[in-house]
């Protein structure tokens, strides 16, 4: 095993802001950056040697932990085999085993599979299938999307384009980017109850443009990075009935939801309703390797193949990598075949006790907890560059964004641990907001 030390850390990180960009940065070298040199269960290992306790799943996906025997072993049985190969005209054994278990546990009218290559990707590909299939059916004026605000859908230009115009920052790319249909924010709560007034606004868009409209996409149940916000299986019933009355199509985008994190396997359950279309990601590949994929209806599938052009038109030169197809499939075998129900509730039961005391404290506007995701709220956006280093002195990985001090642990993480987490996540809020 390699050896590593603070000097080695020190020029990782210096090479690092010379040349390379992370997510939403700045090259200005000046934010705080850690160099980790490898990950077990549910630990990170700083180059310096010291261990952080995750409490990000690496942004949802690393659900069963880091350095996982058996996805180990998949990974290493596929790339001994096949690492990758062509999708056009050919087919794998690790794409037909996926796709049939993703359509086993999705909702039962999704039944044709998309691999797509990232989360963004898949939600391009959900908003061309609403497209080509309203084309299909002889409603080629159906052009637009209705979202709601607050959502997050990813990066590439259809997806920024349903994402909350204000936190999307879309007035960056105007003129380029399409202007879509904007509900208000979904009413807050899971428990809460649903008012007529609460879904006054989506009625009235879908009243005035539903005849233009392909497709309401949105977040079911969890708002996650466009503000980690919670809402009720009602609400998201109610939609799915507006999309029939105006024979709309209903994308659900469960990239960050799905196989889980909330509590069922998939957030649509919450509410008994299926989507047309369904966007998975993240936790597909246990946090491996980048691979998403959108389910939709056969109804959906044949409109479009019957439609111009007779094909639905993407086709990315990595679909369905075998190898990353093959850990998903384990990943899904493992999480189906463990008690990720009573975990995720343990972990729920955590949260809400560890995160308690912030609600006592100055400057905290709101403390929630959903599945395996607890949120501290605050007035006003965190210093990155102090909070950042304190998490780190606590001994956790916690990533907050704006206003939002949150987690989402691996479902392995130990009471132990998960109280070190949320303790932490109370002290450094208390210290410094
Ligand atoms: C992360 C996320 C995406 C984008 O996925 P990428 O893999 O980052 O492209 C889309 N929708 C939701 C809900 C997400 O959480």
């Amino acid at each position: 095993m390699e050896q590593y030390d603070a000097a080695y850390g020190d020029e990782l990180v210096s090479a690092d802001r010379r040349h390379i960009w992370h997510p939403y940065a700045n090259t200005d070298g000046n934010s705080p950056l850690f160099p980790v040199v490898g990950a077990d269960g549910v630990r990170l290992r700083l180059a310096d040697g010291r261990e952080l306790i995750d409490g990000m799943s690496s942004w949802w996906a690393a659900i069963h932990g880091y350095n996982h025997p058996e996805l180990n072993r998949a990974a290493h049985a596929q790339v001994d085999t096949m690492a990758h190969v062509m999708f056009g005209g050919l087919t794998h054994p690790p794409a037909v085993r996926l796709a049939r278990r993703l359509v086993e546990i999705t909702p039962e009218p999704l039944t044709k599979v998309f691999f797509a290559d990232s989360g963004s990707v898949s939600v391009e590909v959900a908003l061309k299938m609403a497209l080509q299939y309203q084309r299909g059916r002889g409603r080629p004026e159906r052009t637009r999307l209705l979202t709601v605000r607050g959502g997050y859908h990813g990066d590439t230009f259809g997806a920024m384009s349903v994402c909350d115009p204000v936190g999307g920052m879309h007035h960056l790319f105007s003129g380029v980017l399409p202007t879509h249909l904007f509900a208000p924010i979904p009413p807050a709560g899971f428990a809460a109850e649903l008012r007529a007034e609460d879904t006054a606004g989506i009625e009235e868009l879908l009243d005035r443009h539903g005849a233009t409209i392909a497709a309401v996409v949105l977040e079911p149940i969890v708002q996650g990075a466009g503000g980690m916000r919670f809402h009720s299986p009602a609400y998201l019933r109610r939609v799915r009935e507006l999309c029939d009355v105006h024979d709309v199509l209903l994308i659900a985008d469960e990239i960050a939801t799905g196989f889980g994190r909330t509590g069922a396997l998939f957030a649509c359950e919450h509410a008994g309703i299926a989507p047309d279309i369904m966007c998975l990601g993240k936790a597909l590949t246990g946090g491996y390797l980048t691979m998403a994929a959108t389910l939709c209806t056969d109804e959906v599938a044949t409109t479009i193949s019957r439609g111009e052009g007779g094909a639905f038109m993407h086709g990315p030169t990595f679909m369905a990598n075998p190898l990353a197809a093959a850990i998903a499939g384990a990943s899904v075998d493992l999480l189906l075949a463990g008690p990720w129900r009573e975990r995720v509730a343990a972990l729920s039961e955590g949260l809400r006790t560890g995160l308690a005391p912030a609600r006592e404290l100055p400057g905290v506007v709101d403390v929630r907890v959903l599945g395996a995701i607890g949120v501290i709220e605050l007035a006003a956006p965190v210093d990155m560059s102090v909070v950042q280093p304190a998490f780190v002195e606590h001994g956790v990985w916690i990533r907050p964004f704006g206003r939002l001090v949150y987690t989402m642990p691996p479902y392995v993480m130990s009471e132990a641990d998960l109280t070190t987490v949320t303790g932490a996540m109370v002290d450094v809020v208390r210290a410094h907001t």
